[in-house]
């Protein structure tokens, strides 16, 4: 590479931040990924379901999720929990939140989900072939085992169609079909045929081997701070004081993004949604379709010979610890539409948790630092990092070259 090249920190090593070093490095510059946690233990992007979902056309934010989510918090083994705390950040995120849960907000944002997960797919089809990882192109099924969730999905997949995606509302019969491998205890379900799925680890080591061929460093740093002058970021410093200097810098820094965005003069809302997975070794009777159960909103992957199963979100700040009786219901859930698994096949196995940067209004940040010309937010992505992560290499690389992102998610757009 030219010593003329563009000099580029991503601070960040989760899959946001590579996917936008392994662009920026395709586009010619000399990247420099800066983690603080080599073994990706606290990154969200490791062990997550690995769905990639053009389905997931509405925001976060939209009508009855609130009420919705109040039920739940009643419920000690439900998908969704808030923890009340005194925190003005969290108060100032729930009345965002709050604000944009309703038709309008959904149907400002529909279209622009649409066409950034229908990009990205594409540039996952493309990623593939360049980089070498599994993809399994076979869509995902939305299982429901009550009235009323069928007909729920029966309505998004009308509203899906009505935005030109695939989608086919499927009785007992048809899921058999779909899965004859696999007993399924479910009334229906939609299967929406354009979504698909992959094993995050192993595509995060095929961005990190591609990266690094393209002549990419990955650097061990904890970033604390930037220094800006005359409207530039001239270093990104670290906890040693130590200083990275750089043509340009991008914040991937997921759940931990704001307190950075803050020393750009930029207020970022984002809370950290705990999720947890399990990852069933050699599992026996293995679908061969992802899937997500309506009823606990648990999300099933295969992944080669394993299978993977995921759920919860707990809006609970950035802590880590481990809630056993919320797991206890993602177990529940899943053997109660798998009958061939139970309780004991999961005895043995470590719960693996991530941290997703949720924004209140469920569309990610991506876009230039007002007043600071060289500095790119990429973060709050939510439940759709892995799924957006292919665009959003692709957009913050635009924006490097000078390009413009969507308005919509501009990361000053909260003040
Ligand atoms: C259970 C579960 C299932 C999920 N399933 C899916 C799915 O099927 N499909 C999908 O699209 N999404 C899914 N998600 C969401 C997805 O995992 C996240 O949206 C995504 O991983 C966020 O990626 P990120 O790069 O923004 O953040 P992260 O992966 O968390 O990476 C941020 C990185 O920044 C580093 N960092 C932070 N601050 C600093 C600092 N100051 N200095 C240096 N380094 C720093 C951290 O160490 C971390 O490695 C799921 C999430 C969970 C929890």
């Amino acid at each position: 590479m030219s010593r003329q090249s563009p000099r580029t920190v991503i601070i960040g090593g989760g899959v946001v931040g590579l996917c936008s070093a392994y662009f920026l490095a395709k586009s010619g510059h000399q990247v420099a990924v800066i983690d603080r946690d080599p073994s990706g233990r606290e990154s969200c992007s490791n062990r997550n379901a690995g769905m990639i979902v053009p389905s997931h056309f509405t925001p976060l934010a939209a009508p009855g999720v609130i009420s919705q989510g109040l039920k739940w918090m009643l419920n000690r083994k439900s998908p969704f929990y808030l923890r009340p705390r005194f925190d003005l950040q969290l108060a100032k995120w729930c009345w965002q939140f709050f604000r944009h849960s309703n038709r309008r907000h959904v149907e400002n944002c529909s279209e622009l989900l649409r066409d950034l997960s229908l990009e990205s797919r594409c540039l996952f089809a493309e990623l593939a072939d360049e980089l070498s990882f599994d993809l399994v192109e076979r869509g995902l099924l939305m299982l429901c085992q009550s009235e009323a969730g069928l007909k729920e999905e029966t309505e998004v997949a009308e509203a899906a169609r009505r935005l030109g995606l695939q989608a086919e509302v499927c009785g007992p019969a048809r899921i058999r079909e779909l899965e004859p491998g696999t007993r399924i205890d479910a009334i229906g379900g939609v299967w929406f045929p354009q979504d698909a799925h992959l094993d995050p680890e192993e595509f995060l080591s095929a961005l990190r081997r591609g990266i690094a061929e393209l002549g990419g460093v990955f650097i061990t740093d904890q970033i604390v701070d930037f220094r800006v002058t005359e409207q530039r970021v001239h270093s990104a410093v670290s906890l040693s004081g130590e200083t990275h200097c750089a043509d340009f810098f991008v914040l991937a820094g997921g759940a931990w993004s704001p307190p950075l965005a803050k020393s750009l003069g930029l207020e970022l809302p984002i809370q950290g949604g705990k999720g947890y997975s399990f990852t069933l070794p050699n599992s026996g009777e293995l679908p061969v379709i992802c899937s997500l159960l309506k009823e606990g909103r648990v999300a099933v992957t295969p992944m080669g010979r394993d299978l993977r199963v995921s759920g919860t979100m707990e809006i609970c700040g950035n802590e880590l610890s481990i809630d056993p009786v919320r797991l206890a219901g993602i177990i529940e859930s899943f053997c109660g539409f798998y009958p061939a698994y139970s309780k004991t096949d999961f005895e043995e196995l470590e719960p693996w948790e991530g941290l997703r940067p949720c924004s209140p209004d469920g569309l990610p940040y991506i876009g230039k630092v007002r007043g600071i010309g060289n500095a790119i937010v990429a973060s709050g992505h939510a439940m759709l990092g892995l799924s957006l992560g292919p665009v959003t290499g692709r957009l913050v690389s635009d924006l490097v070259k000078g390009g413009e992102a969507d308005r919509r998610l501009h990361p000053g757009r909260f003040g």
